[in-house]
C-alpha cells in the first residue's frame, strides 16, 4: 500500500468536528466547535435565496463578483479609513480557511520559514508545511499571553518570509494592542516580512475596544494582508465566504493560488454577504452587544462552576484554567465533561505543534455564541458535575 501525504494524513481529525461527534454521541450540549447556534440577519438570507432562484449560477470572476469586492473595499473606509481599490486590492475566497491556506501556497516556497505564535488556530500549520516551508515558533505565555520582542526577534532568521498573526485571538479571547501591533511591524520593516493577519473576528471585539488592522500602521500596508470571514461577521459559517484585502502584489499572489483551490465561491452567496456589508450601524451595535451579554453570562457560569475564567475582550470564545477543579489534562478533561457532564469543549493543547514543547494542558475552551438558555444550562450542568 502507498503512503500518504504526512502532513494532512499523519494528523488526526481537526479538533472542532471531533468534539462536536463526541458531543453529539453524548448528547452534549456543544461549546466546542465555534459556531452561532442562530443563523445571522433573515434579510441576507433572502437575498441568497432569491439570487439562487434568479441566477445565473454559473461560475464567478476568479476573484469574486465586482458587487462584493465594491462592498469589501467600502467596509475597509467605514472601519478602519482604509482605502481600497476593489479591482486590485479585494479577492473574496471561499472561508478564511482557504484564503489562509491560499496565502501560504502564494507566498511561501521550500526552504522558507514561516513564523507562527502559540497558541494558534489549526490550520496554519498543516497549511504552511504543506508548502514545504518549516515554522518557528514563538510561544505567548500564560496568563497575559503577550507577544515579547526578544522572543519573536530569536524566531527570525534570514529565511523567514512570513509571519501570521490572529487578532482578535481564538482561542485566547485576546486582541493585539497597539503596543503589540507595533513589534509585529517592526520586525515586518526590519526584515523585510509579509504579516498575513487573520482577522476573522474584527467585528467580535468588545467592551468599546477599537479592533486595529496591522496594515493601517505606517509602511505595513505594502506588507500585509488580512483576511476576514462573513461566517463570522453576519453568522453564518456554513456559507463558506472570506475576503482578503491588501496591495495589489500580494492579492495577485493569493488569487494565483486561489484560482487552483477552490476557483470561486458560489455566486448567491457572495450576492448576499455585498447586501450584509450594506447593513448599518444598528446591526453591528447590536451584533456585539448580543456578543458581549453572552461572554458575560458564561464567564459568570463557569466561574460559579469553579473555573478560573480569563478575561475575554474579543472572538465566540472564553478560555478558562481547569486546576481549580481538576487535576486531569486539558484533553481528558473535555472529553469527561462531554460525556459526564454533558458539556463540550476545546482543549487549548490542540492549538498548538508537536515540536512545542511542554505547551499548558490546563485550559479549556469554551465558545458562548449561543442562546442565553443554553449557556445558563450548560453552566448549570457543569456546576452539578464539579461540585
Ligand atoms: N481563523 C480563525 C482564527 C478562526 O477561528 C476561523 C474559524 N473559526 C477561521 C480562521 C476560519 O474561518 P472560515 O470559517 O471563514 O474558514
Ligand atoms: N473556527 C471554529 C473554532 O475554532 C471552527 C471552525 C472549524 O470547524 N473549522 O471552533
Amino acid at each position: 500500500m502507498r503512503s500518504f501525504n504526512p502532513i494532512f494524513s499523519g494528523r488526526e481529525k481537526s479538533i472542532f468536528p471531533t468534539m462536536s461527534a463526541l458531543a453529539r454521541e453524548a448528547g452534549a450540549i456543544n461549546l466546542g466547535q465555534g459556531f452561532p447556534d442562530e443563523d445571522g440577519p433573515k434579510e441576507i438570507l433572502s437575498v441568497a435565496a432569491d439570487a439562487t432562484i434568479e441566477g445565473p449560477n454559473q461560475y464567478a470572476p476568479v476573484e469574486g463578483i465586482p458587487e462584493l469586492r465594491e462592498a469589501i473595499a467600502r467596509d475597509n473606509k467605514r472601519f478602519y479609513d482604509l482605502d481600497i481599490d476593489p479591482e486590485t486590492q479585494t479577492l473574496v475566497v471561499s472561508g478564511a480557511t482557504e484564503g489562509l491556506a491560499a496565502a501560504f501556497l502564494g507566498f511561501l516556497e521550500p526552504g522558507d520559514e514561516a513564523v507562527l505564535l502559540a497558541p494558534f488556530y489549526e490550520c496554519y500549520a498543516p497549511q504552511i508545511e504543506a508548502t514545504g516551508a518549516t515554522i518557528e515558533f514563538v510561544s505567548l505565555e500564560p496568563p497575559g499571553w503577550r507577544l515579547d520582542a526578544a522572543a519573536l526577534e530569536k524566531a527570525i532568521s534570514p529565511k523567514t518570509k512570513l509571519i501570521v498573526i490572529n487578532t482578535p485571538h481564538n482561542p485566547l479571547g485576546k486582541v493585539m494592542d497597539r503596543n503589540e501591533l507595533e513589534i509585529i511591524a517592526d520586525a515586518a520593516r526590519r526584515h523585510d516580512l509579509i504579516v498575513v493577519c487573520d482577522e476573522v473576528y474584527e467585528h467580535l471585539i468588545f467592551d468599546d475596544r477599537p479592533h486595529i488592522p496591522l496594515m493601517t500602521l505606517p509602511d505595513m500596508f505594502e506588507r500585509t494582508i488580512r483576511i476576514g470571514s462573513a461566517g463570522k461577521t453576519f453568522s453564518l459559517t456554513g456559507f463558506r465566504i472570506g475576503y482578503v484585502t491588501g496591495p495589489e502584489r500580494l492579492i495577485t499572489a493569493v488569487m494565483k493560488a486561489h484560482q487552483h483551490l477552490a476557483y470561486t465561491s458560489p455566486v448567491p452567496l457572495q450576492k448576499a454577504v455585498a447586501f450584509g456589508f450594506g447593513l448599518g450601524d444598528d446591526y453591528y451595535r447590536r451584533f456585539v452587544a448580543d456578543m458581549q451579554a453572552k461572554r458575560d453570562l458564561l464567564s459568570a457560569g463557569l466561574q460559579d462552576a469553579g473555573f478560573d475564567v480569563a478575561p475575554c475582550e474579543g472572538t465566540y470564545f472564553v478560555t478558562v484554567d481547569i486546576r481549580p477543579v481538576s487535576a486531569e489534562d486539558d484533553a481528558a478533561f473535555c472529553c469527561e465533561i462531554t460525556s459526564e457532564a454533558k458539556v463540550a469543549a476545546v482543549p487549548l493543547s490542540a492549538f498548538y505543534h508537536p515540536a512545542i514543547d511542554n505547551p499548558p494542558r490546563y485550559y479549556a475552551r469554551f465558545c458562548f455564541c449561543k442562546r442565553h438558555e443554553v449557556l445558563t444550562e450548560a453552566s448549570k450542568r457543569l456546576k452539578g458535575y464539579l461540585r
